[in-house]
Protein backbone atom coordinates (compact mmCIF):
# COMPACT_ATOMS: atom_id res chain seq x y z
CA UNK A 1 0.00 0.00 0.00
CA UNK A 2 1.34 3.24 -0.60
CA UNK A 3 0.76 6.67 1.60
CA UNK A 4 -0.42 9.91 -0.23
CA UNK A 5 1.86 12.52 0.93
CA UNK A 6 0.07 15.55 1.09
CA UNK A 7 1.26 18.87 -0.29
CA UNK A 8 -0.18 21.04 2.42
CA UNK A 9 1.57 19.03 4.54
CA UNK A 10 3.09 21.25 7.60
CA UNK A 11 6.56 18.73 7.57
CA UNK A 12 9.84 20.94 6.60
CA UNK A 13 10.94 20.32 2.82
CA UNK A 14 14.83 20.58 3.32
CA UNK A 15 16.30 23.18 0.70
CA UNK A 16 18.59 21.45 -1.56
CA UNK A 17 21.82 22.70 -1.66
CA UNK A 18 22.93 25.33 -4.54
CA UNK A 19 23.42 23.06 -7.75
CA UNK A 20 27.11 23.45 -8.93
CA UNK A 21 26.60 24.04 -12.85
CA UNK A 22 27.91 21.62 -15.12
CA UNK A 23 30.42 23.08 -17.93
CA UNK A 24 28.73 24.16 -20.92
CA UNK A 25 32.09 23.48 -23.15
CA UNK A 26 33.33 27.39 -24.05
CA UNK A 27 36.66 28.89 -23.16
CA UNK A 28 37.60 31.79 -21.22
CA UNK A 29 40.24 34.27 -22.95
CA UNK A 30 42.99 33.00 -21.04
CA UNK A 31 41.99 29.41 -21.39
CA UNK A 32 43.29 29.84 -25.23
CA UNK A 33 45.98 27.48 -26.41
CA UNK A 34 49.28 29.65 -26.07
CA UNK A 35 51.39 28.65 -28.95
CA UNK A 36 54.42 30.80 -28.50
CA UNK A 37 55.04 29.34 -24.58
CA UNK A 38 53.78 25.74 -26.10
CA UNK A 39 56.62 25.35 -28.04
CA UNK A 40 58.75 23.52 -26.08
CA UNK A 41 56.09 21.22 -25.58
CA UNK A 42 55.61 20.26 -29.32
CA UNK A 43 59.28 20.43 -29.97
CA UNK A 44 59.93 17.15 -27.71
CA UNK A 45 57.05 15.21 -30.14
CA UNK A 46 59.58 16.25 -33.21
CA UNK A 47 62.63 15.74 -31.26
CA UNK A 48 61.53 12.69 -30.60
CA UNK A 49 60.45 10.93 -33.99
CA UNK A 50 63.32 12.66 -35.82
CA UNK A 51 66.38 11.84 -33.51
CA UNK A 52 64.66 8.45 -32.98
CA UNK A 53 64.43 7.89 -37.06
CA UNK A 54 68.28 9.24 -37.41
CA UNK A 55 70.18 7.22 -34.64
CA UNK A 56 68.07 4.23 -34.71
CA UNK A 57 67.50 2.16 -31.61
CA UNK A 58 69.86 0.24 -29.76
CA UNK A 59 69.10 -2.52 -26.94
CA UNK A 60 70.59 0.16 -24.40
CA UNK A 61 68.52 2.40 -25.60
CA UNK A 62 65.02 0.42 -25.53
CA UNK A 63 65.97 -0.91 -21.74
CA UNK A 64 66.16 3.29 -21.08
CA UNK A 65 63.19 3.43 -23.18
CA UNK A 66 61.04 1.02 -20.68
CA UNK A 67 62.88 2.11 -17.64
CA UNK A 68 62.09 5.97 -18.48
CA UNK A 69 58.11 5.69 -19.14
CA UNK A 70 57.38 3.42 -16.55
CA UNK A 71 59.64 3.60 -13.86
CA UNK A 72 58.75 7.75 -14.20
CA UNK A 73 55.31 7.06 -14.12
CA UNK A 74 55.51 4.92 -10.89
CA UNK A 75 56.71 8.28 -9.29
CA UNK A 76 54.04 9.95 -10.80
CA UNK A 77 51.02 7.70 -9.74
CA UNK A 78 52.61 6.72 -5.94
CA UNK A 79 54.16 10.23 -5.48
CA UNK A 80 52.17 12.91 -7.57
CA UNK A 81 49.32 11.40 -7.41
CA UNK A 82 48.27 8.64 -4.20
CA UNK A 83 50.37 10.41 -1.90
CA UNK A 84 50.91 14.45 -2.68
CA UNK A 85 47.37 14.70 -4.18
CA UNK A 86 45.67 12.18 -1.89
CA UNK A 87 47.55 11.43 1.18
CA UNK A 88 46.71 7.97 0.39
CA UNK A 89 49.65 6.36 3.03
CA UNK A 90 52.36 8.16 4.94
CA UNK A 91 56.39 8.18 4.71
CA UNK A 92 59.41 9.79 5.85
CA UNK A 93 60.38 12.71 4.89
CA UNK A 94 63.37 11.53 2.90
CA UNK A 95 61.66 9.37 0.73
CA UNK A 96 58.88 12.00 0.64
CA UNK A 97 61.68 14.28 -1.61
CA UNK A 98 62.64 11.00 -3.34
CA UNK A 99 59.16 10.90 -4.58
CA UNK A 100 59.23 14.78 -5.56
CA UNK A 101 62.20 14.06 -6.98
CA UNK A 102 61.62 11.24 -9.14
CA UNK A 103 58.03 13.01 -10.23
CA UNK A 104 59.59 16.09 -11.38
CA UNK A 105 62.05 13.99 -13.41
CA UNK A 106 59.20 13.11 -15.71
CA UNK A 107 58.61 16.98 -16.85
CA UNK A 108 55.23 17.70 -15.34
CA UNK A 109 56.36 20.63 -13.39
CA UNK A 110 56.34 19.51 -9.65
CA UNK A 111 54.43 18.08 -7.09
CA UNK A 112 52.94 21.21 -5.59
CA UNK A 113 51.96 22.52 -8.72
CA UNK A 114 50.70 19.04 -9.92
CA UNK A 115 48.80 18.03 -6.57
CA UNK A 116 47.00 21.57 -6.45
CA UNK A 117 45.21 20.99 -9.30
CA UNK A 118 44.54 17.73 -9.16
CA UNK A 119 42.82 18.25 -5.67
CA UNK A 120 40.54 20.85 -7.60
CA UNK A 121 39.98 18.63 -10.16
CA UNK A 122 38.34 16.26 -7.60
CA UNK A 123 36.80 19.34 -5.79
CA UNK A 124 34.90 20.11 -8.60
CA UNK A 125 34.99 16.81 -11.24
CA UNK A 126 33.22 17.52 -14.51
CA UNK A 127 31.73 20.62 -13.02
CA UNK A 128 32.60 24.38 -14.93
CA UNK A 129 35.46 24.66 -12.14
CA UNK A 130 36.86 21.31 -13.62
CA UNK A 131 40.19 22.16 -14.51
CA UNK A 132 40.07 19.22 -17.16
CA UNK A 133 36.61 18.00 -17.65
CA UNK A 134 36.24 16.05 -21.07
CA UNK A 135 32.41 17.33 -20.90
CA UNK A 136 34.96 20.54 -22.38
CA UNK A 137 36.68 18.73 -25.16
CA UNK A 138 38.38 15.55 -25.43
CA UNK A 139 42.12 17.32 -26.21
CA UNK A 140 41.12 19.95 -23.60
CA UNK A 141 40.82 17.49 -20.90
CA UNK A 142 44.11 15.42 -22.68
CA UNK A 143 46.09 18.33 -23.22
CA UNK A 144 45.12 21.79 -23.73
CA UNK A 145 44.16 23.01 -20.43
CA UNK A 146 48.19 22.27 -19.97
CA UNK A 147 48.85 24.66 -22.88
CA UNK A 148 46.91 27.80 -22.11
CA UNK A 149 48.28 30.67 -19.21
CA UNK A 150 45.25 30.47 -16.87
CA UNK A 151 46.87 27.24 -15.06
CA UNK A 152 50.60 27.66 -14.90
CA UNK A 153 50.41 29.05 -10.93
CA UNK A 154 50.47 26.29 -8.03
CA UNK A 155 47.24 26.90 -6.49
CA UNK A 156 48.71 26.93 -3.08
CA UNK A 157 45.45 27.23 -1.18
CA UNK A 158 44.94 23.66 -2.16
CA UNK A 159 48.58 22.49 -1.32
CA UNK A 160 49.15 24.15 2.19
CA UNK A 161 49.97 20.75 3.60
CA UNK A 162 53.10 20.11 1.63
CA UNK A 163 54.21 23.62 0.87
CA UNK A 164 54.82 24.20 4.18
CA UNK A 165 58.31 21.89 3.39
CA UNK A 166 61.13 24.49 2.14
CA UNK A 167 62.46 21.37 0.35
CA UNK A 168 59.38 20.56 -1.79
CA UNK A 169 58.95 24.33 -2.12
CA UNK A 170 62.68 23.73 -3.58
CA UNK A 171 61.49 20.82 -6.26
CA UNK A 172 58.60 22.83 -7.07
CA UNK A 173 60.78 25.97 -7.96
CA UNK A 174 63.38 24.59 -9.57
CA UNK A 175 61.18 21.56 -11.35
CA UNK A 176 62.86 22.33 -14.97
CA UNK A 177 66.31 21.02 -13.70
CA UNK A 178 65.27 17.30 -13.18
CA UNK A 179 63.83 16.69 -16.55
CA UNK A 180 67.39 17.38 -18.14
CA UNK A 181 69.11 15.31 -14.97
CA UNK A 182 67.41 12.61 -16.51
CA UNK A 183 68.28 13.62 -20.04
CA UNK A 184 71.96 13.33 -19.23
CA UNK A 185 72.24 10.01 -17.54
CA UNK A 186 70.45 8.52 -20.80
CA UNK A 187 73.22 9.90 -22.57
CA UNK A 188 75.54 8.50 -20.26
CA UNK A 189 74.09 5.28 -20.29
CA UNK A 190 73.35 5.24 -23.14
CA UNK A 191 74.72 7.38 -25.76
CA UNK A 192 72.82 9.60 -28.61
CA UNK A 193 70.02 6.67 -28.71
CA UNK A 194 69.96 6.90 -25.26
CA UNK A 195 69.16 10.70 -25.26
CA UNK A 196 66.70 9.97 -28.14
CA UNK A 197 64.91 6.69 -27.62
CA UNK A 198 65.03 6.88 -23.89
CA UNK A 199 64.50 10.15 -22.87
CA UNK A 200 62.76 12.19 -26.02
CA UNK A 201 60.57 8.97 -27.10
CA UNK A 202 60.09 7.92 -23.31
CA UNK A 203 58.77 11.16 -22.31
CA UNK A 204 56.77 12.03 -24.61
CA UNK A 205 54.76 8.10 -24.21
CA UNK A 206 55.13 9.02 -20.30
CA UNK A 207 53.09 12.38 -20.95
CA UNK A 208 50.00 11.33 -22.90
CA UNK A 209 50.12 7.98 -20.38
CA UNK A 210 49.53 10.02 -17.89
CA UNK A 211 47.31 12.66 -19.95
CA UNK A 212 45.43 9.29 -20.45
CA UNK A 213 43.77 9.20 -17.12
CA UNK A 214 42.40 13.17 -17.14
CA UNK A 215 40.63 11.96 -20.62
CA UNK A 216 40.08 8.34 -21.32
CA UNK A 217 39.17 7.52 -18.18
CA UNK A 218 36.53 10.60 -18.01
CA UNK A 219 35.38 8.50 -21.10
CA UNK A 220 35.45 5.47 -21.95
CA UNK A 221 35.24 2.56 -19.58
CA UNK A 222 32.60 1.16 -17.04
CA UNK A 223 31.00 2.75 -13.83
CA UNK A 224 30.91 0.28 -10.99
CA UNK A 225 30.33 3.31 -8.62
CA UNK A 226 27.50 6.17 -8.89
CA UNK A 227 29.93 9.03 -8.32
CA UNK A 228 28.82 12.70 -9.11
CA UNK A 229 31.45 12.85 -12.36
CA UNK A 230 31.74 10.85 -15.14
CA UNK A 231 35.04 8.57 -14.15
CA UNK A 232 35.40 5.39 -15.88
CA UNK A 233 37.20 1.87 -15.14
CA UNK A 234 39.26 1.34 -17.96
CA UNK A 235 41.55 -1.84 -18.05
CA UNK A 236 43.40 -0.76 -21.05
CA UNK A 237 44.76 2.42 -19.25
CA UNK A 238 45.19 0.84 -16.09
CA UNK A 239 47.30 -1.77 -18.06
CA UNK A 240 49.88 1.33 -19.38
CA UNK A 241 49.48 3.81 -15.81
CA UNK A 242 50.44 1.17 -13.84
CA UNK A 243 47.12 0.49 -11.89
CA UNK A 244 45.39 4.33 -12.82
CA UNK A 245 43.24 3.13 -14.79
CA UNK A 246 40.46 1.88 -11.98
CA UNK A 247 39.44 5.60 -12.62
CA UNK A 248 35.70 5.68 -11.03
CA UNK A 249 36.73 3.17 -7.93
CA UNK A 250 39.49 6.06 -7.71
CA UNK A 251 36.71 9.14 -7.70
CA UNK A 252 34.67 7.08 -5.55
CA UNK A 253 37.10 6.38 -2.63
CA UNK A 254 39.83 9.22 -2.83
CA UNK A 255 42.19 8.59 -0.12
CA UNK A 256 42.81 4.46 -0.70
CA UNK A 257 46.70 3.89 -2.10
CA UNK A 258 45.01 0.76 -4.22
CA UNK A 259 43.13 1.76 -7.32
CA UNK A 260 42.12 -1.68 -7.93
CA UNK A 261 40.18 -2.65 -5.00
CA UNK A 262 39.94 -6.13 -6.36
CA UNK A 263 42.68 -8.80 -6.60
CA UNK A 264 41.32 -8.95 -10.70
CA UNK A 265 41.98 -5.56 -10.94
CA UNK A 266 45.84 -4.82 -11.78
CA UNK A 267 47.15 -2.18 -9.68
CA UNK A 268 51.01 -2.57 -9.78
CA UNK A 269 51.28 0.55 -8.38
CA UNK A 270 49.55 -0.51 -5.34
CA UNK A 271 52.24 -4.04 -5.69
CA UNK A 272 55.06 -1.51 -5.24
CA UNK A 273 54.05 0.37 -2.03
CA UNK A 274 52.74 -3.04 -0.51
CA UNK A 275 56.09 -4.57 -0.82
CA UNK A 276 57.81 -0.50 0.17
CA UNK A 277 55.18 -0.75 3.10
CA UNK A 278 56.74 -4.50 3.95
CA UNK A 279 60.56 -2.85 4.23
CA UNK A 280 59.02 0.20 6.56
CA UNK A 281 59.44 2.99 3.90
CA UNK A 282 56.18 3.65 3.61
CA UNK A 283 53.19 3.15 6.40
CA UNK A 284 49.81 3.10 6.59
CA UNK A 285 48.34 2.69 3.28
CA UNK A 286 44.80 3.25 3.02
CA UNK A 287 42.20 0.70 1.42
CA UNK A 288 38.28 0.81 1.70
CA UNK A 289 36.54 -1.02 3.66
CA UNK A 290 33.87 -3.98 2.82
CA UNK A 291 31.32 -1.89 3.73
CA UNK A 292 32.24 0.61 1.43
CA UNK A 293 33.32 -1.67 -1.31
CA UNK A 294 29.65 -2.88 -1.67
CA UNK A 295 27.79 0.38 -1.11
CA UNK A 296 27.12 2.75 -4.03
CA UNK A 297 26.98 0.55 -7.02
CA UNK A 298 25.10 1.15 -10.16
CA UNK A 299 23.81 -2.04 -10.59
CA UNK A 300 22.90 -2.58 -7.30
CA UNK A 301 20.23 0.43 -8.32
CA UNK A 302 22.37 3.41 -6.88
CA UNK A 303 20.77 6.17 -9.48
CA UNK A 304 23.86 7.15 -11.72
CA UNK A 305 24.12 10.90 -10.92
CA UNK A 306 27.35 11.26 -12.83
CA UNK A 307 25.93 10.21 -16.02
CA UNK A 308 22.56 12.52 -15.64
CA UNK A 309 24.55 15.18 -14.87
CA UNK A 310 27.04 14.57 -17.97
CA UNK A 311 23.26 14.65 -19.92
CA UNK A 312 22.68 17.82 -19.01
CA UNK A 313 26.17 19.29 -19.72
CA UNK A 314 25.87 18.39 -23.37
CA UNK A 315 22.46 19.99 -23.29
CA UNK A 316 23.44 23.37 -21.10
CA UNK A 317 26.30 23.41 -23.73
CA UNK A 318 23.87 23.13 -26.86
CA UNK A 319 21.67 25.92 -25.22
CA UNK A 320 24.22 28.55 -24.88
CA UNK A 321 25.80 27.72 -28.35
CA UNK A 322 22.56 28.40 -29.41
CA UNK A 323 23.01 31.68 -28.10
CA UNK A 324 25.96 32.27 -29.72
CA UNK A 325 24.41 31.84 -33.50
CA UNK A 326 25.08 34.92 -35.44
CA UNK A 327 21.26 35.28 -35.86
CA UNK A 328 20.61 35.52 -31.92
CA UNK A 329 22.42 38.66 -32.22
CA UNK A 330 20.53 41.07 -30.48
CA UNK A 331 19.03 44.15 -32.97
CA UNK A 332 18.11 47.88 -32.46
CA UNK A 333 14.62 48.45 -31.92
CA UNK A 334 12.38 50.24 -34.74
CA UNK A 335 9.09 50.54 -33.25
CA UNK A 336 6.45 49.42 -35.31
CA UNK A 337 8.57 47.96 -38.15
CA UNK A 338 9.84 44.26 -39.08
CA UNK A 339 12.93 44.83 -37.11
CA UNK A 340 11.15 45.35 -33.47
CA UNK A 341 8.76 42.49 -34.45
CA UNK A 342 12.34 40.14 -34.88
CA UNK A 343 13.80 41.68 -31.76
CA UNK A 344 10.81 40.91 -29.77
CA UNK A 345 11.13 37.12 -31.15
CA UNK A 346 14.48 36.87 -30.19
CA UNK A 347 14.08 38.09 -26.77
CA UNK A 348 11.48 35.48 -26.22
CA UNK A 349 13.31 33.00 -27.49
CA UNK A 350 16.65 34.39 -25.16
CA UNK A 351 14.04 33.47 -22.39
CA UNK A 352 12.91 30.36 -23.10
CA UNK A 353 17.12 29.10 -23.10
CA UNK A 354 17.18 30.73 -20.03
CA UNK A 355 14.14 28.96 -18.48
CA UNK A 356 15.59 25.70 -20.12
CA UNK A 357 19.01 26.10 -18.36
CA UNK A 358 17.27 26.32 -15.27
CA UNK A 359 15.07 23.55 -15.72
CA UNK A 360 18.42 21.53 -16.84
CA UNK A 361 20.02 22.85 -13.77
CA UNK A 362 17.17 22.11 -11.40
CA UNK A 363 16.89 18.88 -12.88
CA UNK A 364 20.84 17.99 -11.85
CA UNK A 365 20.06 19.17 -8.56
CA UNK A 366 17.21 16.80 -8.57
CA UNK A 367 19.14 13.84 -9.87
CA UNK A 368 21.98 14.62 -6.59
CA UNK A 369 19.05 13.82 -4.58
CA UNK A 370 17.75 11.31 -5.93
CA UNK A 371 21.38 9.69 -5.86
CA UNK A 372 21.28 10.02 -2.15
CA UNK A 373 18.05 8.48 -1.85
CA UNK A 374 18.54 5.23 -3.63
CA UNK A 375 21.75 4.64 -1.86
CA UNK A 376 21.76 1.31 -0.16
CA UNK A 377 22.46 3.04 3.04
CA UNK A 378 19.66 5.31 2.79
CA UNK A 379 17.04 2.82 1.71
CA UNK A 380 14.62 1.31 4.31
CA UNK A 381 15.43 -2.09 4.84
CA UNK A 382 12.57 -4.75 3.55
CA UNK A 383 11.29 -6.58 6.11
CA UNK A 384 11.69 -10.10 6.19
CA UNK A 385 8.34 -12.24 5.19
CA UNK A 386 6.91 -15.17 7.14
ZN1 LIG B 1 43.07 11.62 -7.85
ZN1 LIG C 1 39.29 12.23 -12.70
Amino acid sequence: MTVPVSRSSSVAVPTRPPVDACPTGHRRADERINWASSIPFFLVHVVAVVGTLVVGVTTEALVLFVAMVWGRTWFITAGYHRYFSHRAYRTSRAFQLVLAVGGATCAQKGPLWWAGHHREHHRHSDTEHDVHSPLRGFWWSHVGWILCRRYDEVPTERIKDFARYPELRAVDRWNGVFPWLAAIGCVLIGGWSGLFVGFFLGTVVLWHNTFLVNSLTHVMGRRRYATTDTSRNNLLVAVTTLGEGWHNNHHYHQSSARNGFFWWELDVTWYVLRALGRLGIVRDLKVPSAEVLAADRVADGTFDVGEFRAHCARARSTVADAHLRPGATPRPLVPGGPESQLAAAELEIELEKAQLDEVLLGAVGAADDLRRATRRSNRPAVPERG
